[in-house]
């Protein structure tokens, strides 16, 4: 099965009819009642996974299924920021490993996923933050990763309407940046791994949702769906913040919590702002979109929930914080507001990880930043799946490390900063 390729030719082609003829970019199909792999979750790190069974793997009987719509999730909500500039080493692996995907992924893809690399920089405050910044810049360093140290007069350089003025109630005493760093149009990922993934043979099966696993002994066989039972002896799980609903169902309890994350974007301005502007401290980030849109995001509300909305004092807290950085933004117009829901883990590092049913895989725990790492993910979670034992990468993500203690604590590198 192939898709047409997208380039100049069949834009100009397409013209000539008014756009009218383009074939759809993923099919729509009913279940088969039997695939080798079933994916759960819709979202961009399931179609991940599925587009690198496929292409990496050589497994095309696969089914992802959504209960909604694809990127419907936190793909479709997140702030879109990528980057790889975590403290330590396990972390700073697999998130390099995806942002080195995403520099290729437009091109593999055929799709355009709008990656600008237009750098990521992390506000220090006080003393305390030039510190934990300079730590996390030489470990950075040592992995390979590009990473600097910038002074109060060249974060002013690069982002003049900053408010870097000593008497300022948190003066700007420097940044890290990660050059490399940017944002990725977050639709465009989930579409472009549909496409790429249907155009390999993988069934994209939207409004279909799991409401329980079959097992036979300690085996997983298939999912029971509203659209009836589909077998299968592989079953992965990537949905995010559902995911101890999903895995309560296979009978499994995760150290996972879920949390209400909101952000919120302002009416489209002329471009000012031309790379992602992060504060820990006063625990706001912001960029601007391609269309103007001031993207504005903060920390999770502290109560668990499943509903994709926030409370108003988070709302006021991220624009309270804004002005601190940017008073020129008290007179700004919010336009949109949402939330969605992240799964929190104890030490701030996702599960990638067999489980102990057999079959069964889980892919979760990403929290407030796993956009940028849905290439690696879906890359080592295919490993993972197809050879039925972790990659290199992911194998220090595993489950039992919340039984030997052998966490990864990048409470620092993905606290406000996503
Ligand atoms: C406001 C906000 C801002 C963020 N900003 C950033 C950022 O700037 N950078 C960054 O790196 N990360 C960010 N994140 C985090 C990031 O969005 C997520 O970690 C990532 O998108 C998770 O991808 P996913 O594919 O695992 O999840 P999702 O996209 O949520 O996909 C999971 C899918 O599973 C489906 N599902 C759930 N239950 C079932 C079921 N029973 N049956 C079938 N399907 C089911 C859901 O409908 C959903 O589509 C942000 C998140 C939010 C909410």
């Amino acid at each position: 099965m192939t898709r047409s390729r997208y380039s100049i030719y069949s834009l100009t082609r397409n013209a000539f009819s008014y756009h009218r003829n383009w074939p759809k970019a993923w099919r729509s199909p009913e279940p088969k009642p039997v695939y080798d792999v079933i994916i759960v979750g819709g979202g961009g790190h399931g179609l991940a996974t599925a587009y690198y069974l496929a292409k990496e793997h050589n497994v095309t009987n696969i089914a992802v299924l959504e209960k909604g719509w694809i990127g419907g999730g936190n793909t479709g909500r997140n702030t879109t920021i990528i980057r790889s500039n975590y403290l330590w080493d396990e972390s700073a692996a697999i998130y390099e490993k995806s942002l080195q995907l995403f520099e290729g992924l437009s091109r593999d893809l055929n799709f355009n996923l709008m990656v600008s690399q237009r750098g990521v920089l992390n506000l220090a405050h006080n003393q305390h933050d030039l510190h934990e910044l300079s730590r996390r810049v030489n470990s950075n360093r040592l992995n390979g990763i590009d990473s600097e140290i910038l002074s109060p007069a060249q974060v002013k350089d690069m982002v003049p309407i900053l408010n870097v003025t000593s008497n300022s109630r948190y003066p700007v005493l420097g940044a890290s940046l990660q050059r490399r760093g940017g944002v990725a149009r977050h639709d465009a990922v989930a579409w472009g791994l549909a496409r790429a993934a249907d155009a390999r043979g993988v069934d994209v099966i939207q409004n279909c949702e799991v409401k329980g696993f079959l097992r036979e002994g300690n085996c997983i066989t298939g999912v029971e769906t509203t659209k009836g039972i589909i077998k299968a002896p592989k079953v992965g799980v990537v949905v995010a913040g559902h995911a101890g609903v999903l895995a309560a169902m296979a009978g499994l309890r995760l150290p996972i919590e879920s949390h209400p994350l909101q952000a919120l974007v302002s009416e489209p301005l002329k471009p000012f702002l031309h790379t992602v502007i992060m504060s820990g401290s006063v625990h706001v980030y912001v960029s601007q979109s391609d269309k103007g849109e001031l993207v504005v995001g903060a920390g999770i509300d502290a109560y668990n929930s499943y509903a994709q909305r926030g409370s108003i004092s988070i709302v006021e807290d991220m624009l309270a914080a804004s002005i601190e950085l940017f008073p020129v933004f008290s007179r700004l117009r919010m336009m949109r507001q949402w939330g969605g829901i992240v799964d929190t883990s104890p030490d701030a590092s996702p599960i990638l990880s067999k489980t102990p049913i057999d079959g069964l895989y889980i892919n979760c725990g990403w929290g407030t930043g796993g956009f940028k790492a849905t290439p690696g993910s879906g890359w080592t979670f295919a490993y993972t799946i197809a050879h039925d034992r972790p990659h290199k990468l992911n194998e220090p993500f595993s489950l039992d490390r919340f039984t030997t203690g052998a966490l990864i604590d990048e409470h620092g590198a993905a606290a406000v900063s996503h």
